[in-house]
């Protein structure tokens, strides 16, 4: 109902502003979390412009916060901030913030209400996960938000392109290198519903790889949902171990920028050069690998742009247009 979104988006509203101050205010915010974010390369202004806060490592402290400023236990637990573990046997029902001892992450719609957080654990305990978000609910369909959409947007239409990074602390570094028009699907394979929200701003997409990307050939499928909504593709790439934060923080504005631009390149040109690479001079692979290609240029809604792709995939993969044309109407004819 929309009532109990309002009330959530209220609490979202409080939460966050509760994280500022914390990390801001106290000295275990101060000496815990804001330097987190001074070693991070992050400066003051960053560090409001995008909300970031500091949940103490207490077991309830928000919670208890939220309740006697009025906050309603039912949101708080419907928004996941506050867990609820209800009463069993002889065990009273008892509360328990979510977020402990992390710095955290507002996400924000493309209005800039705050949907949902991410926070970053600060110890090197192997056990806890490194990143731990908002659980789905009423507000915060995580297939439906891309972190850093309300800084990006002006930026995004402004340059006509948006760069894709994997995660929070990329999307921060690359704003303050100068790059505000760059949004993060935040560890979650891309979705349709993330990229239209990119389609209403520009029809050109950079993504950036981090250097150490697991499985880059799983990571390329998901881009074919993004020419299926007819954008353009570009890739970039970082060098290994580094991704587009460490690789903004240790570089200037402008080598940054110039990397950038010297590296990224058309997305099938890029996955037609990587298919060569990876199948060398074995035949059955290759053919394998001539059908994934083909299967991507047949998510281009123009035919024209399919035409100029199928004459340079030729020339790259060393395979007559012929050959080419005739797997890609199969495809066509499938699509349709
Ligand atoms: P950092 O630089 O702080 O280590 P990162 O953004 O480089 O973080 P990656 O490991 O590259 O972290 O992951 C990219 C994104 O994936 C993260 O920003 C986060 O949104 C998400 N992510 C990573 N690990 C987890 C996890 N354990 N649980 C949930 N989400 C995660
Ligand atoms: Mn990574
Ligand atoms: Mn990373
Ligand atoms: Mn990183």
């Amino acid at each position: 109902a929309a009532n109990e979104r309002e009330s959530m988006y209220l609490v979202n509203e409080y939460a966050k502003e509760y994280f500022k101050k914390i990390m801001l205010e106290t000295n275990q915010g101060q000496a815990i979390g804001l330097s987190y974010f001074k070693e991070r390369g992050f400066t003051a202004e960053t560090i409001e412009k995008f909300d970031l806060g500091y949940s103490p490592d207490e077991w309830e402290a928000f919670t208890k916060t939220a309740l006697d400023k009025g906050y309603q236990l039912e949101f708080l637990d419907k928004t996941g901030l506050t867990i609820v573990k209800e009463a069993e046997g002889d065990k009273p029902k008892r509360t328990f913030d979510r977020f402990k001892g992390r710095v955290m992450f507002p996400i924000h719609s493309m209005s800039g209400r705050v949907l949902g957080f991410g926070g970053r654990i600060l110890t090197s305990d192997k056990k806890a996960a490194k990143y731990l978000n908002s659980p789905e609910s009423e507000v915060y369909h995580k297939s439906k938000v891309l972190y850093g959409i309300y800084h990006a947007k002006q930026a995004i239409a402004k340059e006509d392109n948006c760069y894709l990074v994997e995660g929070y602390t990329d999307v921060i570094q690359f704003y303050q290198s100068g790059i505000e028009n760059t949004v993060a699907s935040s560890g979650t394979a891309l979705t349709p519903e993330q990229i239209r929200l990119i389609n209403r701003l520009t029809k050109n997409i950079t993504v950036l790889f981090d250097g150490d990307t697991a499985g880059m050939r799983a990571s390329l499928r998901g881009i074919d949902l993004i020419l299926e909504q007819g954008l353009n593709v570009r890739i970039c790439t970082f060098p290994d171990g580094e991704d587009p934060d460490s690789f903004a923080k240790s570089n200037t504005e402008e080598d940054l920028k110039e990397y950038l631009t010297e590296n990224a390149q058309d997305f099938i040109r890029f996955k037609a050069s990587l298919l060569v690479a990876e199948a060398k001079d074995d035949p059955v692979k290759k053919a394998g690998l001539i059908r994934d290609m083909v299967a991507s240029i047949a998510k281009i809604p123009d035919t024209i742009k399919q035409e100029v792709y199928v004459k340079e995939c030729s020339a790259i993969m060393d395979i007559s247009e012929v050959v080419l044309f005739s797997t890609l109407a199969q495809l066509n004819a499938k699509e349709s």
